[in-house]
């Protein structure tokens, strides 16, 4: 029976960019021990009181359908801490709860865009973009952030590609170049965003992962709250991946019929799991330091390994979870050398190709095992693209 073109082209006939990963699970299911830094979770699981937090409401009686755009005290407490991070006002009306960031990344594709519509992201970028944006019926089209401008989108490749786009996806804090986006490339973002009558849907999912700067939401620019939708989530903020707990925040006007929209998906999510996340939003943002502290540990003793040797190039890491590192000096694609990596020393790390062109030739390192074993892996990369990089030289030379 034939199926939607819609379905079919997902991934464009090619790849969903996660088969070194698919290779290292595999290699382990044969019974092969192998380093995973290759998807974003952490390395604990929900914190225990989140859990009895979870359990309790379970068992008070909150597991039967709950309120669709999301329980009351909840989105008043998202619009809350959002508004106390960007001085914004925003109430519970401009909040809906969502299944986790990935189904606000859809959702607010299908609000912004009618099928055929074109739709910018910014290249590199999270892996699901492109076939997200696909599955609601609209056309991706990548826009690169340049590694010689520290993967800082520049407004004028954004205007030169917005003719006729209805919406703008960004991401900062950046998976997978962990750079935070600076305010002059988010004013620059927010004035042809303006000039073209576009939304800008701004993935904020890392914005309690900050080490060096601050995480400036583009929604309290000026003349920006009305046509930003920001997607959060409690994935990584509260190591609560598998919850499936998100949310988008924008005009109230774009809430209600996103709202209808829900209805027709997930209808709601689960009410445990909304009681589980208000009671850990509820902890402050001392709790959502803690579980940010293990990167920003990782990330500085990362700095230290790299430091001193040339074989490898660090794009700076100023938040998020990742090092997105240049391996170019090996003369490998970042495809070709996670694969031999995982092949010669049996570390999974994941080719740059897999988030964009613009991340060609460079692989993005999650910061996501214990310390020790962080820093072993980390090294041994390292002295692997030496060896590489050696006989690169050599062959040229
Ligand atoms: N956006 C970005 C940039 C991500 O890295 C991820 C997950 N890795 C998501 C959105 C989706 O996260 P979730 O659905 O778990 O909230």
């Amino acid at each position: 029976m034939r199926l939607s073109s819609r379905v079919q082209n997902i991934n464009d006939g090619g790849s969903d960019g996660w088969e070194v990963f698919y290779r290292a699970r595999a290699l382990k299911a044969a019974g092969e021990k192998v380093i995973e830094l290759t998807i974003g979770e952490h390395d604990i699981g929900t914190a225990p009181d989140i859990l009895d937090a979870m359990h309790r409401s379970a068992q008070g009686g909150h597991t039967g359908y709950a309120e669709v755009p999301g329980i009351k005290a909840l989105r008043d407490k998202v619009a809350d801490r959002f508004q106390a991070r960007s001085g914004v006002e925003t109430g519970r009306d401009n909040v809906l709860i969502t299944a986790g960031g990935q189904a606000a990344l859809f959702a607010t594709h299908l609000a912004c865009c009618d099928p055929g519509d074109r739709a910018l992201f910014i290249d590199p970028y999270y892996v699901t973009y492109p076939g997200t944006i696909r599955a609601g019926g609209a056309v991706p089209v990548p826009v690169q952030a340049r590694p010689e401008a520290g993967f800082q989108p520049r407004a004028a490749d954004i205007d030169a590609a917005a003719e006729g786009a209805r919406s703008l996806l960004i991401n900062t804090p950046n998976n997978p170049a962990g750079v935070v986006y600076s305010r002059d490339t988010l004013e620059g973002i927010a004035g042809v965003v303006k000039d073209h009558d576009m939304w800008l849907i701004s993935d904020e999912v890392y914005d309690s992962q900050i080490w060096q700067g601050d995480h400036l939401s583009p929604r309290a620019l000026p003349g920006m709250a009305e046509r930003t939708l920001v997607i959060g989530s409690m994935s990584k903020s509260h190591a609560m991946t598998g919850s499936r707990l998100g949310w988008i925040i924008g005009p109230a006007e774009a809430i209600a019929p996103l709202a209808d929209l829900a209805i027709t998906t997930n209808y709601g999510v689960p009410g445990f799991i909304q009681d589980a996340a208000l009671y850990a939003l509820n902890q402050g943002e001392a709790a959502e330091e803690t579980i940010a502290a293990p990167f920003r540990r990782r990330r500085e003793k990362a700095l230290q390994i790299l430091a001193g040797q040339n074989a490898v190039k660090a794009v700076h890491p100023d938040g998020a979870m990742y090092l997105l590192l240049d391996i170019r000096a090996t003369g490998l694609s970042g495809d070709g050398f996670a694969n031999a990596l995982l092949d010669a020393r049996r570390i999974a790390v994941m080719p740059g190709e897999s988030f964009g062109q613009a991340a060609a030739g460079h692989v993005r390192v999650a910061m996501t095992v214990a310390d020790d074993l962080f820093c072993d892996a980390l090294e041994t990369l390292v002295g692997f693209a030496g060896e590489l990089a050696r006989e690169n030289m050599a062959d040229a030379g």
